[in-house]
């Protein structure tokens, strides 16, 4: 702001200063009229009457003008004002000083003259400390309210006079002296304050603001929403549209931050384009963006979401790259989502989270039902911390046989849950929340750790399946927690096999290669597990050591199932031959499926028609009767 704008505004308090006390303001006139009255009506002097009355309207208008603008008279035309007060300011001192005067040319009796002439003094000196805010006007209401005594003081030339006269002139300049030391004091008094105040309002504006976007950050939001919701109409609806990039840590890591920053930038230049006028804008931590705005329906905010998707998605051009980026967007509307809100945020960052767990580059609304899921989510992950100390744990094993020979040749380890209130409740819902949560990497190693400690038990030529997460292997000192759990179960690494699935590899990852390597060199196995299911990538199989592949029981059982799926076991099964690999079939159920899949060359089977996943003591139960009942314990009809 320039040194002009700000005086002005300074100036424009002072002048608001003048009007700040209509109540002295009226003291002062209504003194001044009542001592011209009574001097008026004793004295019966004609000019002294018409002085009165002329002083009596002014003084009348003045605290009339005083009343009817007051104290704000900020935002009115300050100009105006300070003429409007000086107008009436200087008829009036005029007034004051020439009937006071009047007294002493007519020679009045002295109380009368005293009291008219102590007056026009009292109210001179007054104003010049009053007015100091605007001392031209201080000082024009003292000299004409004492010069009209002065002159006719002069003119009467009695020594008496002649030394008021003197006094009086002499109080001039002193009382001139104190009205600009207080005009200063109160300048600078009045500047302070509005630097200050400048100062506090650029402060606290940084603090709502995103420095690399200029959108409003957290604090801004809350701020706009606030100020939105007290000027929302009944019948409308607040959209709350929240944003997040997809895979935008990627951005940063191989194009560096300033790249990074530049895409952000870019998305809220976007976003402020497309999102309608009076819209808030804000972006909020690292890649979320929200957008709020008032909508009359839900169809306006679908729309609105399209809209901004579209544009979001729109490629980027920065430093020369070309830059294709998704989002995934979370919707919620108040009062229908929500009607605080706290609410609506949750129920945005819900809808987002599914968006995002749908896969990515997808839009969803919110829905009462992604509450009750997120709950038991919530509910489970605290439960499940719990559970591996509370012994709800328990590992089942479930046999993979010799499709040659019906033998037992390996158990996978398969986890179990038995929760006090819930019952047994299925790894499929378990799991996923502890490879959300990472809670898999310690429930992961147990796992591990008592499997091998019940394979020590086994015979010698039978080994153990575990299957692990992508999240248990990317986390730090993966294999030589497997090692060391391998070393106190006293196994050789050669009896274990671990099963990973496709997934593992859809992020080309150092680690994992580094994970498979090491364990593998130690002499532990690995197999590809569910294959058929996701990529089936002949590339995994090329680049891995692997022993041993799942065919996902998808092709055995179940309604897709055909000569399709036939045709594919079997070539699976030829190239598991020819690279000696084994081939698993899984889920199977009946003899007849025992018998197509070792007729299209699976070495190995699993299922319920070997027998469902069992605890430790009956697993080793089955591997006793083997023993006994030679040459076979299972069914298998040639
Ligand atoms: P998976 O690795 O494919 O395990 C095989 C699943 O198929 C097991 O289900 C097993 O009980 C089931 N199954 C076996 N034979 C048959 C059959 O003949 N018919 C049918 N319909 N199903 C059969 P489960 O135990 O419910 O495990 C489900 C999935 O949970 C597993 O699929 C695996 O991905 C995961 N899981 C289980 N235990 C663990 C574990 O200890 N660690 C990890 N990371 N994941 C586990
Ligand atoms: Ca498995
Ligand atoms: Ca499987």
């Amino acid at each position: 702001m320039s040194g002009d704008a700000l005086d002005d505004r300074v100036r424009r308090k002072l002048v608001s200063s003048l009007y700040t006390q209509p109540s002295s303001l009226a003291i002062g006139a209504l003194c001044g009229i009542s001592a011209a009255v009574t001097v008026a009506i004793m004295s019966g002097n004609r000019a002294i009457m018409i002085g009165t009355l002329l002083l009596t309207l002014v003084g009348v208008f003045r605290v009339a003008v005083a009343a009817r603008f007051g104290p704000e008279s900020d935002r009115r035309d300050a100009r105006l004002l300070e003429l409007l007060y000086e107008t009436g300011a200087f008829s009036f001192a005029f007034l004051t000083g020439g009937v006071a005067a009047l007294t002493i040319w007519f020679d009045l009796d002295t109380p009368q003259q005293l009291l008219m002439v102590s007056y026009a003094i009292a109210y001179g000196a007054g104003t010049s400390t009053r007015n100091a805010g605007l001392p031209m006007i201080a000082l024009g209401q003292m000299v004409l309210s004492l010069a009209p005594l002065i002159i006719v003081a002069a003119i009467r030339a009695e020594a008496i006079y002649i030394v008021f006269a003197v006094t009086t002139t002499l109080l001039i300049p002193a009382m001139a002296a104190v009205t600009f030391n207080m005009f200063n004091v109160l300048r600078e008094s009045v500047a302070a304050a509005e630097t200050s105040q400048r100062m506090a309002d650029k402060m606290r504006d940084l603090a709502r603001t995103d420095v690399v976007t200029g959108l409003s950050n957290r604090a801004g939001l809350n701020h706009e929403m606030v100020e939105k919701l007290m000027t929302m109409r009944d019948d409308q609806k607040l959209a709350l549209f929240w944003l997040d990039l997809d895979k935008f840590k990627e951005v940063n890591d191989t194009l560096g931050h300033p790249v990074g920053d530049h895409v952000l930038s870019e998305v809220a230049r976007r976003l402020r384009e497309t999102s309608p006028d009076g819209a808030t804008v804000a972006r909020f931590g690292g890649d979320e963006f929200i957008v709020v705005c008032e909508v009359d329906t839900r169809s306006q905010s679908e729309q609105l979401a399209s809209n901004l998707l579209e544009e979001i998605s729109r490629p980027y051009r920065i430093d020369g790259e070309r830059l294709e980026i998704g989002t995934s967007m979370g919707i919620a509307l108040m009062p229908d989502d929500g009607t605080d809100l706290d609410t609506v945020m949750q129920s945005a960052d819900l809808a987002l989270y599914h968006a995002k767990v749908n896969g990515r580059n997808q839009t969803s609304f919110f829905d009462a039902s992604m509450t009750r899921d997120l709950m038991r989510r919530k509910e489970i992950e605290a439960e499940l911390r719990a559970a591996i100390q509370r012994d709800e744990l328990s590992i089942f094993f479930q046999p993979i046989v010799d499709l040659e020979t019906g033998r037992i040749k390996t158990f996978e380890a398969l986890v179990r849950w038995f929760h006090p209130e819930k019952g047994e409740l299925r790894p499929d819902e378990f799991i996923p929340v502890a490879e959300e949560t990472g809670v898999i990497i310690t429930l992961g190693n147990w796992i591990t750790a008592q499997a091998a400690k019940a394979c020590a038990q086994w015979p010698e030529e039978v080994t153990i399946a575990v299957n692990l997460s992508p999240v248990q292997i990317k986390a730090p000192g993966s294999a030589l927690g497997i090692l060391n759990a391998l070393k106190e179960a006293k196994l050789d690494p050669s009896r274990l096999e671990l099963e990973v699935t496709e997934s593992l590899f859809l992020e080309d990852n150092h680690h994992t290669a580094r994970f498979i390597e090491k364990l593998s060199s130690e002499g532990v196995r690995f197999a590809l597990d569910d294959f058929g299911t996701g990529y089936s990538s002949l590339g995994y199989i090329n680049k891995f050591p692997f022993k041993k592949i799942k065919v996902d029981r998808s092709f055995v059982s179940g309604p897709n199932v055909g000569r399709k799926s036939d045709a594919i076991i079997r070539a699976v099964a030829e190239l598991g031959s020819r690279l000696e690999m084994d081939i698993v079939a899984e889920g199977l159920e009946t003899i007849d499926q025992v018998r197509a899949v070792r007729d299209a060359g699976c070495t190995l089977g699993q299922g319920y028609y070997f027998s469902r996943a069992v605890p430790d003591y009956l697993a080793a139960t089955l591997l006793a009767q083997e023993r006994e009942k030679e040459p076979t314990s299972f069914r298998l009809v040639g």
